[in-house]
């Protein structure tokens, strides 16, 4: 169905179904056209690729992304937007809408079961309650997927992709370097959405590496130490390490020289490579007790 970012068709569709939007599940719609467009466009899409959207709405982007893709698997939590979605999809014959928190969805299986053979993307206009958790979820869990194209609150996009190091970095940042490649593709201003929300947005797009661009012994570790590091933002990386991994001053002090690294420096100054490094050495220093 087209003409699902007019104004006049969304009222039509809430009366209709009698459906309101829910705050509390990030119901913002895209009402600007240019917008999905761009969103598929920057998804990469073919006839061989399998796309997994988060958060159907009525399916403005669900249809830009049919018309593209080989196949569509839409994960959408609220049941209302059932009967609404069968009106407005009813035209492809390559959607499936599972109704289900995308939090609590096995990926790895449902890639398995509806993209064997096909190479597999993300995109979504996600809901921005829980965008770390999403995309630490499709990245962590390690699928077999190229990338993740989605609409994030701005702030967020700027804390996504931003360089490592750099004054906007967090343990978030780290991560998401960790696992992919991050880009900005453009900025969406909230009079975009229906209803309009508080903040603007941006699409960004996560290659995911097939290799990380550093090899630390222990990723959990790792991931310890990156946390550990952002944990208290104006704090120095001495402070948040005793703080956070119960280390004597003397400790975190021995391991900050052991690494290289200067009492005075803060997370937001270290590369990936100096997280890999200081991880490796709190393991080693764990380990002998
Ligand atoms: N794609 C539509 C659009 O762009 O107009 C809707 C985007 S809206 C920002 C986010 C959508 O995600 C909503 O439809 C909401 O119900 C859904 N959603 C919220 N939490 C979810 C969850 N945990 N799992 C799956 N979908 C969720």
């Amino acid at each position: 169905m087209e003409h699902l970012t007019d104004r006049g068709v969304i009222r039509d569709l809430m009366q209709r179904y009698g459906f309101q939007f829910s705050k509390a599940k990030g119901q913002n719609f895209i009402v600007n056209p240019s917008v999905c467009p761009r969103i598929a466009q920057a998804a990469g899409l073919d006839a061989h690729t399998g796309v997994i959207e988060i958060g159907a709405g009525f399916g403005v982007l669900t249809h830009e992304l049919a018309l593209r893709a080989g196949k569509v698997v839409v994960i959408e939590i609220d049941q209302r937007l059932l009967p609404v979605l069968e009106e407005t999809l009813a035209e492809h014959d390559n959607v499936t809408v599972l109704c289900q928190d995308v939090l609590q969805v096995d990926l790895a299986a449902l890639i398995a079961r509806e993209f064997a053979g096909m190479r597999v993307v993300v995109a979504a206009n996600l809901p921005y309650y829980i965008t770390s958790p999403i995309l630490m979820k499709l990245l962590e869990e390690r699928l077999p997927i190229e990338s993740i194209t989605v609409m994030v609150q701005k702030e967020a996009a700027a804390r996504i992709t931003a360089p490592l190091p750099s004054r906007q970095a967090g343990a978030l940042t780290a991560a998401v370097r960790y696992y992919s490649e991050p880009e900005m593709v453009m900025q969406v201003s909230r009079g975009s959405f229906f209803p309009a929300p508080q903040v603007d947005s941006s699409v960004i797009r996560l290659r995911l590496h097939t290799d990380p661009p550093v090899h630390p012994k222990s990723e959990r570790a790792f991931f310890h130490m990156v946390r550990a590091g952002f944990s208290t933002r104006r704090k120095t990386l001495l402070n948040c390490l005793c703080a956070s991994l119960e280390l004597e001053k003397g400790q975190a002090r021995a391991l900050l020289a052991a690494a290289g690294l200067g009492e005075q420096v803060r997370a937001e100054e270290l590369s990936l490579a100096d997280f890999a490094r200081l991880a490796d050495l709190w393991a080693d220093f764990s380990s002998k007790g």
